[in-house]
């Protein structure tokens, strides 16, 4: 490789996490001494001869900008190998073409949306089978083990019901039966939790959500430590061509910066919110990993740091929900998630609406289940708007 990406491998392990977030990976530009690292827009790079270049050929294979940010994932989820999409789901997508014709891959139930749909509407085609399981039970993962099984799939928590399954023991199931362990990491980022640690062989993101961080950009994210693995994935990258753009790249490594700043007040405010909604007589269930009553807390707290700043919860009987979202004013009802303001969604009518109703009401998906994404606006401005909502749409 040339001077320039030798450069790029440097790694600081000793720094700690918050240090890694604004000085992983790159650190700004050899060639200038610019704090932050140029966005290369450019598509082609120049060659003495055939193959002799600094490192960089044509940026769908490689880009100055993308690849400080692929360190940079690299780094923080404690991996060696990182990768940029367009999107989560083309980071997904990538990530799933590894598999073949009659392979079988075990996804969680409640696994989301966007990547249950390319598992049945896309890769089945092809001939790639899935089998949806409970994940947080792991005598129903050894179950659904078969010969033709490949990968287990997983998602903790998941989404919205925030389901917690055991990391470290998924990965040694993984191990022992020869199976790829992958972990979609979007809802807790390694700031609260670093599958690798423990074992799994991939993490994907959405960067999109918490990464990204303002609702500004879309785009995905994969990390392995293993070399076999990122041969393939490199591979997959270039061939399918769903790669981060240069400009996208800088976004994402900007807000990275501030993940750990974010981060703290995203889950404080969630905290608080809890005990508001706990405290008023209007809500009959809280689903929130960092709560002690939830069935995954122990586990939780085994692998993360705490229970992130997601919040799904049922309201009692007797409330109009289309009543509660018009009295809103500081909370957004939208989709999507991990960004600084807070939105809220339903999903039995938004997220996972696709979902047949009987099916969803099965899964505990009802029509009075809400999710927050808990920003980090104040949080007396955020309970008042919420509390005063709920209130309002008691019929
Ligand atoms: C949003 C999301 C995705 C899809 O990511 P996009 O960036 O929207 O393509 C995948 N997994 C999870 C958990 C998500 O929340």
């Amino acid at each position: 490789m040339s001077e320039y990406s030798n450069k790029q491998t440097v790694k600081n392990n000793n720094y700690k996490f918050e240090t890694k977030l604004i000085h992983g990976g790159v650190n700004g530009d050899e060639l200038t001494g610019a704090v932050n690292v140029p966005i290369y827009q450019t598509s082609t790079f120049a060659q003495v001869v055939p193959g002799e270049h600094k490192g960089y050929e044509y940026s769908r294979s490689g880009n100055p900008t993308r690849k400080a940010l692929e360190e940079l994932i690299a780094e923080l989820e404690n991996g060696k190998y990182g990768f940029a999409f367009a999107s989560g789901l083309a980071a997904i997508s990538t990530v799933l073409s590894i598999f073949k014709s009659g392979d079988e891959i075990i996804i969680s139930n409640d696994v989301y949306g966007g990547t249950f749909r390319i598992l049945d509407k896309v890769f089945k085609q092809f001939g790639i089978k899935y089998v949806q399981v409970n994940t947080s039970d792991l005598d129903d993962i050894q179950k659904a083990i078969t010969a033709d099984t490949k990968a287990i799939y997983i998602e903790t928590p998941t989404n919205p019901l925030l389901g917690i399954t055991d990391l470290e023991a998924v990965a040694k199931i993984s191990k022992a039966n020869n199976l790829i362990s992958i972990v979609d990491n979007t809802f807790y980022t390694p700031y609260i939790q670093r599958p690798l640690d423990f074992g799994i062989d991939i993490v994907l993101h959405s960067a999109t959500k918490y990464l990204g961080g303002h609702s500004d950009l879309i785009a995905g994210l994969a990390v392995v430590k293993d070399e076999g693995l990122a041969e393939k994935i490199g591979f997959l990258q270039n061939a399918i061509g769903g790669i981060l753009q240069p400009f996208d790249s800088f976004l994402l490594i900007r807000g990275i910066k501030t993940l750990g700043v974010r981060l703290d007040r995203h889950v404080s405010n969630a905290e608080k919110i809890i005990a508001a909604l706990q405290a008023s007589g209007d809500v009959k269930k809280i689903y929130y990993p960092g709560l002690e009553t939830h069935p995954g807390y122990e586990i939780n707290k085994k692998q993360s740091k705490n229970g992130g700043a997601m919040i799904s919860f049922e309201l009692t009987e007797g409330h109009d929900i289309n009543t509660l979202f018009r009295n809103l004013h500081v909370i957004t009802l939208a989709e999507s998630l991990g960004g600084v303001e807070s939105l809220i969604e339903h999903p039995a009518s938004m997220t996972h609406a696709s979902i047949p109703k009987d099916i969803r009401e099965k899964a505990g998906l009802g029509d009075g289940l809400l999710r927050l994404s808990v920003g980090i606006e104040d949080s007396e401005d955020l309970i008042e708007d919420l509390i005063g909502a709920i209130e309002k749409s008691r019929i």
